[in-house]
């Protein structure tokens, strides 16, 4: 299966939780994982109880044999440098702008990030459906903040899609089709934004860029395989921040599907999983093969943890 690795970053309230939830419904169920479908949590089970949206920090959506990652990123300036570690494992980013409340600073933020790791763009030109919606304003003021924030001539070159997250509705053009659900932004994503290194030959090397955390396995690394190949009971080696080497056993690796997290036995370079295994397990550590302690460049941080319970 193809991958695609993005982020999806917003000013507050320009629609990302709707948006998500919509491209959910498009998501089709992977058959060869429905045998391992041990879930640990369910997010939408979560939601239906407590009456109330989550995004979840990362979701897959199945489509056209592709698994496409999505990854949130928090709006707000945050303190961990939690958006540069989200940044560091896309390949691209969509970028959703509110067509009645147009550019605002959360926008310009997270997009000065996603341009400085040199990522792809996609703009989605959101809430046209909004009474005084003014979609060109909107897009003459995405077009100017990307040139005030010097980005390259590629990402000069964004796509742009128009859409109703409320109404599942998406379009190449600037109205809305009720026959065009939201596959232009699905078919935009694995057309444009580039596959990951998938680097499955080479010795493991997986870096934790966030932590999550559940009450069946404990703490968990979420983060990408940036080599080789991960498989359950597998010893690895942690080479920590500090140098020093550990070695645990990998007890379980979850893979995203939909809001869900399903177990699964093995992954490969360019996913973005969670495993549990390693107690303390921390951001920015590397997990190896043994005898082939290589470290990736260390991310830097604090580390705010979700709990999910
Ligand atoms: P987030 O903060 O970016 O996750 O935004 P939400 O998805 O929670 O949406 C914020 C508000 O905007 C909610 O009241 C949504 O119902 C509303 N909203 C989301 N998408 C649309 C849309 O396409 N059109 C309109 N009119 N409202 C929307």
């Amino acid at each position: 299966m193809e991958i695609r690795n993005i982020a999806i970053i917003a000013h507050v309230d320009h629609g990302k939780t709707t948006l998500v939830n919509q491209l959910l419904k498009h998501s089709e169920r992977y058959d060869a994982h429905s045998q391992l479908d041990d879930r640990v949590m369910d997010s939408n089970d979560i939601e239906r109880e407590r009456g109330i949206t989550i995004l979840a920090k990362n979701t897959a959506i199945i489509y056209k044999k592709y698994r496409i990652n999505i990854l949130d990123t928090p709006g707000h300036a945050d303190f961990g440098g939690e958006v540069e570690r989200i940044m560091h494992m896309v390949d691209g980013v969509l970028l959703l702008v509110d067509a009645y409340e147009g550019v605002m600073p959360q926008t310009r933020f997270v997009l000065k990030k996603a341009l400085e790791a040199k990522l792809l763009p996609i703009v989605v030109v959101n809430k046209i459906d909004r009474k005084f919606a003014d979609i060109q304003r909107t897009v003459n003021e995405i077009y100017d903040l990307f040139i005030d924030l010097g980005a390259d001539e590629h990402q000069l070159d964004f796509p742009v899609l128009y859409a109703s997250g409320i109404q599942g509705l998406a379009n190449y053009k600037p109205h809305l089709d009720m026959d065009i659900k939201m596959e232009p932004i699905l078919d935009t994503i694995i057309d444009f934004i580039p596959r990951p290194n998938q680097d499955e030959t080479g010795h493991l090397q997986f870096q934790p860029a966030l932590i999550d955390y559940n009450d069946y396995v404990g703490r968990m690394g979420i983060g990408k395989i940036y080599k080789g190949k991960m498989t359950v009971n597998d010893t690895v080696s942690c080479v920590r921040m500090d140098g020093s080497i550990i070695q645990f056993r990998i007890q379980k690796i979850f893979q995203s599907m939909g809001m869900e997290k399903i177990e699964v036995e093995s992954a490969d370079a360019g996913d973005i999983v969670s495993i549990a295994g390693l107690p303390d397990i921390h951001v920015g550590e590397t997990i190896t093969e043994v005898g082939y302690e290589d470290a990736l460049p260390h991310l830097h941080i604090d580390e705010p943890t979700v709990q999910i319970t």
